[in-house]
């Protein structure tokens, strides 16, 4: 089986993260594999091991990504591609990279694609069904559990907490929700199988694509931290005073009644 994930290098949101002059500052930031897409590594490996075929990562970002491809070959991948945009594409945005996976992917007969529900750091979770959209197959979004027999397909999806499943059929592009699997750690025989592994690194060129093909559709006008939570305040005294003065900081501060 062909198989497919869709990897995102992002910040880790752990950390903390500054800004200057309106953008995320990048200075000391610790990136990791996006985590939902961490899912979509591990699945992948297990259809690949019940069923035989190939798993190849795809990243669409700069060279950089090269360090969590390389993790994601350690884990079992077996081949990793890094579309590397850095020299001739500034502003990018959802429609600039499911563009540039799609047209990797459309002549590369995919029967099974995975991505991650959403970026952590971007959280559109618009690239994958974009995506499954510019090839014209079908996608079943937020998967909790895929099992495939002789080309069928059963998905269990979440739905806000509830499950819904799903019956269909390859080829299919999925997107990983937290408790789809439990991720593995790369072994130390995995590290370094990985450093041999093929890693192909592709620019716009080599998909014949021109920087207008791939222009961004939005632009973002601002990036900002939330507002920093006061501290509440703590009322005492009688109860019916309490809840006199309750009624009042409602209704003449917080103006919620
Ligand atoms: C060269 C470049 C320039 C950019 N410039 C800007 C900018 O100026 N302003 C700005 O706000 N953003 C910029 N971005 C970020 C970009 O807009 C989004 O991060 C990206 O389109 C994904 O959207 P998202 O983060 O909402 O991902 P989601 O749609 O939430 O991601 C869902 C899933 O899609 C897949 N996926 C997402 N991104 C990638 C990827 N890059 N490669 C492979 N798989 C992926 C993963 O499986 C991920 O789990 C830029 C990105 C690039 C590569």
């Amino acid at each position: 089986m062909n198989i497919y994930v869709l990897l995102k290098r992002t910040f880790d949101t752990e950390e903390k993260i500054s800004l200057t002059g309106g953008k995320i500052n990048e200075d000391g930031a610790e990136f990791i594999i996006n985590p939902y897409d961490e899912y979509a590594v591990e699945e992948a490996i297990q259809v690949r091991d019940a069923q035989g075929g190939e798993v190849t990562v795809i990243s669409v970002g700069t060279e950089e990504a090269e360090k969590q491809l390389r993790t994601a070959l350690a884990m079992g991948a077996d081949k990793a591609v890094l579309i590397n945009i850095e020299d001739e594409i500034e502003n990018g945005d959802q429609f600039t990279t499911s563009k540039i996976i799609a047209e990797y992917l459309k002549d590369k007969e995919a029967d099974l694609i995975i991505a991650g529900n959403v970026a952590i750091d971007g959280g559109s979770g618009q690239v994958g069904p974009r995506v499954a959209e510019l090839l014209e197959i079908p996608y079943i979004t937020t998967i909790t559990k895929l099992e495939i027999s002789d080309g069928n397909v059963s998905v269990t999806r979440d739905v806000e907490g509830d499950s819904e499943i799903i019956e269909t059929s390859l080829p299919l592009l999925v997107t990983a929700q937290q408790g789809l699997n439990e991720p593995r750690y790369p072994s130390l025989p995995g590290i370094m199988k990985a450093k041999k592994k093929p890693l192909e690194e592709l620019e716009l060129d080599d998909l014949d694509l021109e920087e207008e093909d791939v222009e961004a559709k939005t632009k973002t006008l601002e990036i900002y931290l939330p507002p920093k939570k006061e501290a509440g305040k703590v009322l005492s005294g009688e109860i019916k005073d309490q809840v006199t003065e309750l009624v009042q900081l409602l209704r003449s501060e917080a103006k919620v009644i």
